[in-house]
């Protein structure tokens, strides 16, 4: 009797809050095993211009649990972040990336892509991060113009001065950057002109009511006007109408990501998607 009331008062006080760590508890014994399961997968989504001519893909992780389904990475990366995995899990997606570049650049009608991976800021400010990706690119033999690194405005701003050595560093042996979700963090103008960076990307919740909501129109503007005054590329992710790409166009912005062309797409579907697409082009 006595023994239960100890281990009662050890409980946390509010069931709910204990639920919700046991939960987080689980799901992270589950991620540390998913790694060895091989349970992740990445998935690609294409990105077109304007006349529709794909030049580029992000890579996206997925996660196939065995008793969930599929997890989307809003679920777990955050989670990953927090307790370190997110080292071994880049690691991983940055080395599949790899693998199918290799694959792609060895298809004459693929071999122009750029393909795009998601870095986290805790991996970017790795001490050896600019060492673990030259030896992904030298071993698996990748042109690494073909790689882009995408980053979070938040994450850059961890440490800036960080952030532009090992960029210029990576640049330097040809890998690109594009600045995710542009618009929801902080940077000044001041940092952006001193990054090597290639590309804007400009965040879905800008895009979503872009062709109603006057405030993300100017932001929209903005941004675009920004990118070409710098000399960079700009692309929009989220585009899921034919008036938000006809708005974004008309703005200047002539690259784009969303369902309006595709959601991403496992492996096989999305070559099959790209084939079909290069053979309507040839007929
Ligand atoms: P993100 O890099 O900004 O990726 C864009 C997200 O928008 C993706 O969500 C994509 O599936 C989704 N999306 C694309 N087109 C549309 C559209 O037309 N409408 C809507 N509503 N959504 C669209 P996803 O795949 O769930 O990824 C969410 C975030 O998780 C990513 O945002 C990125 O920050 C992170 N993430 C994904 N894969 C990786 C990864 O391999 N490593 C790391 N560190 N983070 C990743
Ligand atoms: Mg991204
Ligand atoms: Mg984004
Ligand atoms: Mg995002």
């Amino acid at each position: 009797q006595a023994k239960k009331a100890g281990r009662d008062t050890l409980r946390f006080f509010n069931p709910r809050m204990q639920e919700v760590i046991n939960a987080r508890i689980s799901l992270e014994g589950d991620l540390r095993k998913a790694l060895e399961g091989l349970q992740f997968r990445l998935y690609y989504q294409i990105q077109v211009d304007s006349s529709h001519h794909r030049f580029g893909v992000e890579a996206l992780i997925r996660w196939i649990h065995p008793d969930r389904g599929l997890v989307n990475p809003a679920q777990f990366i955050p989670l990953a972040e927090e307790s370190g995995l997110i080292l071994p899990i880049g690691h991983w997606v940055l080395e599949t990336a790899c693998i199918q570049l290799k694959l792609w650049q060895e298809d004459v009608l693929m071999r122009d892509l750029v393909l795009a991976v998601n870095i986290s800021a805790v991996q970017f400010h790795q001490v050896d991060f600019v060492a673990q990706v030259q030896s992904l690119v030298q071993h698996h033999a990748i042109n690494p113009a073909r790689l882009k690194l995408e980053i979070t405005e938040s994450s850059l701003l961890k440490n800036i001065e960080n952030a532009i050595t090992t960029m210029t560093a990576l640049k330097d042996i040809g890998v690109g950057f594009s600045l995710d979700d542009f618009g929801t963090g902080y940077s000044s103008l001041q940092y952006l002109k001193r990054l090597p960076i290639s590309q804007l990307k400009i965040d879905q919740s800008f895009v979503r009511d872009i062709v109603t909501d006057s405030s993300d129109k100017a932001i929209v503007c903005a941004i675009i006007a920004m990118a070409h005054s710098l000399n960079l590329d700009v692309i929009a992710e989220g585009v899921e109408t034919e008036e938000q790409r006809q708005f974004l166009l008309d703005k200047g912005c002539s690259h784009y990501q969303g369902h309006l062309f595709s959601k991403p797409l496992p492996i096989t579907e999305f070559d099959a998607l790209l084939s079909q697409v290069e053979r309507l082009k040839n007929e």
